[in-house]
């Protein structure tokens, strides 16, 4: 996918143009910004450009898309390129091994066959063994002339810092709803107003966007908001049966992130910000209701406890208990007694 495909990300996109017209592209990059926003289809089109056959002669440099090396590219099998990523990325805990980062001094030896660069493209490059990224970070400290390497993260902090002290820093934002909700309309088959709720719950990730399926999340949806908001509220056997039941199916970070939606949205009434885009907007009438009942400091103190728990949980915070905590404290604002 060349630059002029990509959708958003004018800034870093041209930032990189103006580096490759101009001779001054860096050795080391550093791509980051939430996940599935583009910064790998960015780091491909990149490397496009520096081994396409038939540019075209715009004067914004961007590979022609088409020809044999912008194929090999996309399908991550040119010559003169190495995909690095976990190996199994599906599973908890993905790891690029020292194996994976030694494969570049095979890379680099020789010069580049077709274009100006050979390209180490290392996605989720956080997830690098303390041996990968120290093996890394001897290639960076005096990397071959003609070698370009390109770090994608969404966790940079999980890099070391003299990685990081070593590439040129690129972030990438999320991509505005609107700019979703118009790609989705234009390059899939769904319905505008699916549209709109995709674009409103992919939080500005284009990736995310595309994987996910209208039907599904109306049924999530509908099965979050009577766990936030349902009748349950009044019982507390209730509510330690939900927390429990959330826990153990695995499912209480994914409610954390629908729980948080729904108080977002209730915050957006009780402000009377009425046109900002909502998740819950099937739900609106009750959530006016709801909105009279529970001042904002209170939802943003809510807000706050779900913030925590969902960090907690890397700190292996016991979530059965938090999200029992989490739930009587939104009883308790319900339902003053
Ligand atoms: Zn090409």
């Amino acid at each position: 996918m060349p630059f002029r495909s990509i959708i958003g990300h004018q800034r870093p996109i041209k930032w990189l143009q103006t580096a490759v017209k101009t001779n001054h592209l860096g050795h080391a990059y550093l791509f980051h910004g939430e996940p599935e926003i583009g910064k790998r289809h960015t780091a491909k089109a990149l490397t496009q450009l520096l081994h396409c056959e038939h540019p075209p002669t715009d004067s914004t440099p961007d590979a022609c898309g088409t020809c044999r090396s912008c194929h090999q590219v996309e399908q991550a099998i040119h010559p003169d390129c190495l995909l690095i990523e976990p190996e199994d990325s599906q599973k908890q805990n993905p790891k690029i091994k020292i194996d994976q980062i030694r494969a570049i001094e095979h890379l680099v030896i020789y010069r580049p066959l077709v274009g100006s660069h050979k390209v180490c493209l290392i996605d989720q490059a956080d997830t690098m063994t303390t041996e990968a990224a120290n093996a890394l970070l001897k290639t960076l400290e005096d990397p071959p002339d003609h070698c370009l390497f390109l770090l994608i993260s969404s966790r940079p902090e999980h890099l070391l810092p003299t990685i990081r002290s070593r590439c040129i820093s690129l972030r990438f934002s999320p991509l505005p709803t609107k700019d979703i909700h118009e790609f989705l309309i234009h390059h899939s088959a769904m319905e505008s107003n699916d549209a709109k709720f995709i674009a409103s719950i992919s939080e500005g990730r284009l990736g995310q966007a595309l994987h996910l399926d209208p039907k599904d999340l109306k049924i999530k949806l509908r099965q979050y908001w009577t766990l936030l908001f349902g009748e349950h509220q009044t019982s507390e056997a209730q509510i330690f049966d939900i927390s429990e039941s959330l826990v153990k199916s695995n499912q209480a970070s994914e409610a954390i992130q629908w729980f948080q939606q729904g108080l977002r949205d209730l915050l957006l009434l009780s402000l009377e910000e009425e046109n900002s885009p909502m998740l819950f907007r099937e739900y609106e009438p009750a959530l006016r209701q709801l909105a009279k009942r529970i001042p904002p400091l209170a939802i943003l103190e809510l807000s706050q406890e779900l913030h925590q728990l969902d960090r907690g949980q890397q700190r292996n915070l016991n979530m059965q208990i938090g999200l029992e905590q989490f739930f009587f404290h939104l009883h308790d604002q319900l339902d003053p007694a």
